[in-house]
């Protein structure tokens, strides 16, 4: 973000000239680039990528007495965002290979209650979104994209946040693009879910009359986080390739040691490069005491062994529980290069060596 710092300083500056605050020119902007971008007709900014979750579903029709079902290796942002729009959940496995969603641990779930599958496009790997559509609409079910950590990765060309019924999307600093605090927007191809979710993020109101045809709170994007992520949006591309360069040095230098690797994909954007590795925890204190290698962990416990979702109907995850315990996501923020990278790789190879036995 630092790099950037000059196109943000203006872009602050502009919105703080323009007085708005609050929605206006700058939303509105936003939305559209960000959908162009996209290529879908709608973006409607809200406050978070939990409150898009959360407003895809109310302007979806879908709620109470609805069961949604999606992956348990995530973000809570996901499950948190789907149980406040007042729907249960069904934790379906993944696969052990794109630690997405498995289609067939999907159908499988599907219970005469079933409303939706959430799709989550987890490390900004593009996951199974035609397999789950296929089985979506099948079942007659509503197909809801989580792209929080997937702004611009594509499916044979197509941008994922475009192949469901709605999409979520967060802003958050640390996504592929991120503002300078909370964000987030529906994306849809919908007018109608596109205008609900509009008033869903201001008071239930749906026209200038300022009249709350329902309950609804306020979850709307900061104008200033749109103005800035409308100076930011330019450099996606660029920070994205930086991303990809980095998994692909990862990917052909770690191929032959004793780890799990992600899927080489096209059209991932790799919002993490997180590999499975049974001695996890030992691999990095070992990186952060030899190396000084600050790594991270995305996500243990899983979503279904957290005190908050415990109560949740699932079958068993072994494969989620086995991921859970042992990815570890490795330094990939886009600025990472040249002997810095060489560096790290060269400190990961031999901290597997270190801590394999
Ligand atoms: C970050 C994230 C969220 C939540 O977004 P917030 O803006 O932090 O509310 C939801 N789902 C996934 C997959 C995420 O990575």
């Amino acid at each position: 973000m630092k790099r950037f710092r000059a196109a943000i300083d203006v872009a602050i500056g502009g919105e703080i000239a323009a007085g708005t605050y609050v929605l206006g020119p700058a939303v509105e902007k936003f939305e559209t680039e960000f959908a162009a971008y996209l290529g879908a007709r709608y973006a409607v900014g809200v406050g978070s990528g939990t409150d898009a979750v959360t407003i895809a579903f109310r302007a979806l029709g879908i709620g109470r007495g609805d069961e949604v079902i999606t992956t348990s290796l995530t973000a809570a942002g996901t499950a948190q965002g789907i149980l406040a729009s007042g729907a249960t959940l069904r934790f379906a496995e993944v696969d052990k290979a794109t630690r997405c969603l498995d289609p067939r641990a999907v159908e499988a779930a599907v219970t005469p209650r079933t409303a939706a599958v959430v799709a989550v496009h987890l490390f900004g790997q593009p996951c199974d979104v035609v397999a789950l559509g296929a089985i979506a609409d099948r079942y007659g079910l509503v197909l809801i994209e989580d792209a929080a950590q997937a702004h611009g990765a594509t499916i044979d060309g197509r941008r994922v946040g475009t192949f469901g019924h709605a999409a979520a999307f967060s802003f958050y600093p640390t996504k592929p693009l991120g503002a300078i605090g909370d964000g987030g927007a529906v994306v849809t191809n919908d007018p109608a879910v596109a205008g609900r979710a509009r008033a869903l993020r201001t008071y239930g109101w749906d026209g200038p009359e300022r009249i709350s045809r329902f309950i609804a709170g306020n979850s709307r994007l900061d104008s200033l986080q749109a103005a800035i992520l409308s100076a930011l949006l330019p450099t996606l591309e660029t920070t994205n390739r930086e991303r990809v360069m980095t998994a692909a040095a990862y990917l052909s230098s770690f191929s032959g040691l004793d780890v799990d690797l992600p899927m080489q994909k096209a059209g991932a954007v790799y919002h993490q490069f997180a590999i499975a590795f049974s001695h996890r925890d030992r691999l990095r204190q070992w990186l952060m005491d030899r190396a000084g290698i600050a790594t991270a962990v995305h996500y243990h416990p899983a979503l279904h062994q957290q005190p908050a979702f415990a109560e949740l109907n699932h079958e068993p995850l072994p494969n989620t529980e086995a991921l859970a315990s042992r990815l570890i996501s490795l330094p990939i923020e886009p600025e990472l290069a040249g002997p810095n990278l060489a560096r790290i790789i060269e400190a990961v190879s031999s901290g597997i060596a270190a801590c394999g036995k």
